[in-house]
Formats: structure tokens, C-alpha cells, sequence
């Protein structure tokens, strides 16, 4: 059995100290639907937890202002159903009520969500089991320098968008995609002081480190994510396409918002997910879109463009038929929505 510290700061300036105190073991716990889930597959043997889930006010929710400002540890669950993100930003709250189920949305909170690790099942069953023995697998991500299990393997579930030689395992949240397609920023504390991320920065491409999964810095811990207001909250849609209707994670899927006048496209903001190894911008997708006016050829043209740079492996061809007409269907959906 390993001993785990477990620390209960009360302000983000503890808990940094608390983290940078009990060195590379230790890890921020908030609702701990991922890393109690990894610790039980021996992935994460974290030797102390720092609990944030006591700090005051890293709970709240403010769409007061000129901006949306989710504290971290605001609920999946509350971010849904808030009613200003549900009618205004229409992205946002599918992508979260879109995510996991009500028992884990309860739980979860928004800023943890940013951090959860691949679902690539190499990655996941490749350590033993609950019994910590020798790998089944190599995985990159994992052990780095052991190699990659799903190039060449079961790979049905992989990326086709940002893949490398060492990983092809996709990035498995829906809230970072809508994040994405929004230009949120994201805001950071460390010992060297506050900071605040673009969250297109926060996901390096895997290249020939993929177990370089994000950019925060030693002890960095996320305060918040930070989303200007904008007026194509309103024509967005966050689309979905899994295996089964609830409680799956992504075969693709869209976030799309749109500015428009009649039929004429003026602004389109368009993300991936389930298709790459990161949340992912499709600006190519975007540029068809904007000026000219809409219409399914154009929307599917644009999904198309989307995917243009796709490199399927054995089994994961059908991710970019799929994916293109996942970003058409989210555009028409994204375009029939009337700002109020
Ligand atoms: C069965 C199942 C199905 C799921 N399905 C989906 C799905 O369809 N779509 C989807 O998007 N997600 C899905 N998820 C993932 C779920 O959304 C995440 O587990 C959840 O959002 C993580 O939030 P948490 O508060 O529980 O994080 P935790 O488990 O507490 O933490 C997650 C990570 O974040 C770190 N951390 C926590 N708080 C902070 C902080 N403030 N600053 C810095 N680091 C921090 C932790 O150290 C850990 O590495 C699923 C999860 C499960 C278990």
C-alpha cells in the first residue's frame, strides 16, 4: 500500500505552497472523477492530494459583466443549466450536459475537465491492472520511449487530426472543444505568480513527447476560464456523435458558432473533437464559411476542409466521412438557432 498525504487548503496561495511542498507526487484532487479513476488503474500514484475543493469562491459562476467567468470548481452540472449560458451560449452548455452523465456532471468541475487524460485504450489497460505488474502495452504517453500499442493496433477510437509517430490517442473532452471554438482564456496561479492562457495553448500536439499532455507549468493550478461575450453565443450548437445516445465519449464531434445577416456567413468559429490529439480549431472549415452564403453544399464543403490534413490509420478511416458531415450537420443546426 502507498501512503498518500492529503492537504485541505483553504486559499488558491495554500494550496500552491502545498503542492510545490510535496513535490512531483503530488496532484490537485476537485470532484476526483478522473484521478481516482487512474489511481485505481495504477496510471497516477500521486504521494499527496491537495483538495481545492475548499477554497472559497473557486466555485462561482458570473455572466454579469462583458465576460463569462466559470470559477473552476463551478459544477459541470451548474455551468449546464445556468440560464444565460443554456439560452445565450448554446455551445457551452451542450458541451457539458453532452459529457458523462448527471451522477459525474454533479460532481465534476469545470476547470479539473480541462486536465482529464485520454481514453486511448492502450493507455488505460496497459499498466496491469489494479495489480501494478509489468505493462501489457507500450504507450508513449505513459511509459515515454516505450512505444505506441495503437499505431498499427486497435485503432478504431484514435485520431486522424494531429497524430504523430509516438500517439495517436485522441483528447477526450467536450467542454475544451466548445472552449476552443470560443478563444476562452484560462486563468492560472503558480509559485511565479497569475497568469492567464489562451486555451488553444494549454494542449501541446504530441510530436515526439506525448506525455507532455499540457502546459502548465510545477504546481500551476487552474483559477478559472474566462470567455468574452460575443454575439455568435447565440447561433451555436456543440454536436455529438458516439457509439450510443448518452454516457460516451465522441466518435467526432462539433462546436460551431456563427454571426450572420439573412444567409450570408459574416463570423464562424469552429472546433473538433474526438477526430484529433487535441482540442482543434478548424480554421480551413471556418474560411469557407465566411462571407458567402449558407447552404448544405457549403456546409459540407467546409467539413470537408476541416479534414483535408486527416491521416486515418487501419480502422479509423470512417472518422472523416464522419467527422465532415458532423461539422455540416452542427453548421445548419448552428445557423437555423435566432440569436434572441
Ligand atoms: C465514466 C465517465 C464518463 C465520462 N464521460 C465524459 C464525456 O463524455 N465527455 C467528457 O468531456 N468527459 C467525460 N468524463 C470525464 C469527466 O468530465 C471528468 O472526469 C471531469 O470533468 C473531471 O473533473 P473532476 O473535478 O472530477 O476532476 P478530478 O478527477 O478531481 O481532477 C482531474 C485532473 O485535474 C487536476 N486538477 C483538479 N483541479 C485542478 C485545478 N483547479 N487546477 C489544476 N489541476 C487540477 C487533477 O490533479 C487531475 O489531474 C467522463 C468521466 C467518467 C468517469
Amino acid at each position: 500500500m502507498q501512503p498518500i498525504r492529503y492537504i485541505r487548503p483553504s486559499t488558491v496561495r495554500e494550496a500552491i505552497a502545498a503542492h510545490a511542498s510535496l513535490g512531483d507526487g503530488a496532484r490537485y484532487i476537485a470532484g476526483g472523477t478522473t484521478l481516482y479513476d487512474l489511481m485505481k488503474l495504477n496510471i497516477e500514484r500521486p504521494t499527496g492530494l491537495v483538495d481545492v475543493t475548499f477554497i472559497e469562491g473557486l466555485e462561482t459562476i458570473d455572466t454579469s459583466g462583458d465576460t463569462l467567468r466559470f470559477g473552476a470548481n463551478a459544477r459541470m452540472a451548474d455551468v449546464a443549466t445556468d440560464p444565460i449560458v443554456q439560452s445565450q451560449y448554446p455551445v457551452l452548455s451542450e458541451a457539458l450536459s453532452k459529457a458523462a452523465s448527471q451522477q459525474l456532471r454533479n460532481m465534476a468541475t469545470v476547470g479539473a475537465n480541462l486536465l482529464q487524460r485520454t481514453r486511448c485504450m492502450y493507455f488505460r489497460n496497459g499498466y496491469g491492472g489494479a495489480s501494478g505488474g509489468a505493462a501489457d502495452y507500450p504507450c508513449n504517453k505513459r511509459i515515454p520511449g516505450s512505444g505506441c500499442a495503437a499505431i498499427g493496433g486497435l485503432d478504431r477510437g484514435q485520431a486522424v487530426l494531429g497524430v504523430s509517430d509516438a500517439c495517436t490517442a485522441v483528447s477526450p473532452g467536450d467542454w475544451p472543444v466548445a472552449l476552443v471554438a470560443m478563444d476562452a482564456r484560462i486563468e492560472v496561479a503558480g509559485p511565479g505568480g497569475e497568469r492567464m492562457l489562451p486555451i488553444s495553448e494549454l494542449y501541446p500536439l504530441p510530436g515526439e513527447t506525448p506525455h507532455i499532455e499540457f502546459t502548465l507549468e510545477p504546481s500551476e493550478i487552474i483559477v478559472g476560464i474566462v470567455i468574452g461575450k460575443n454575439a455568435a453565443g447565440a447561433r451555436s450548437t456543440y454536436h455529438k456523435i458516439r457509439d450510443r445516445e448518452s454516457f460516451a465519449f465522441a466518435l467526432a464531434s462539433a462546436a460551431v458558432a456563427l454571426e450572420m445577416s439573412g444567409d450570408r456567413v459574416n463570423a464562424a468559429r469552429i472546433a473538433l473533437g474526438g477526430v484529433a490529439t487535441r482540442p482543434w480549431r478548424a480554421d480551413a472549415a471556418e474560411a469557407m464559411l465566411i462571407g458567402s452564403d449558407l447552404t448544405d453544399d457549403l456546409a459540407m464543403a467546409a467539413g470537408r476542409a476541416a479534414f483535408a490534413d486527416a491521416v486515418p490509420g487501419r480502422s479509423n478511416g470512417f472518422k472523416v466521412e464522419l467527422g465532415a458531415r458532423t461539422v455540416a450537420d452542427a453548421i445548419m443546426i448552428a445557423a437555423a438557432r435566432r440569436p434572441l
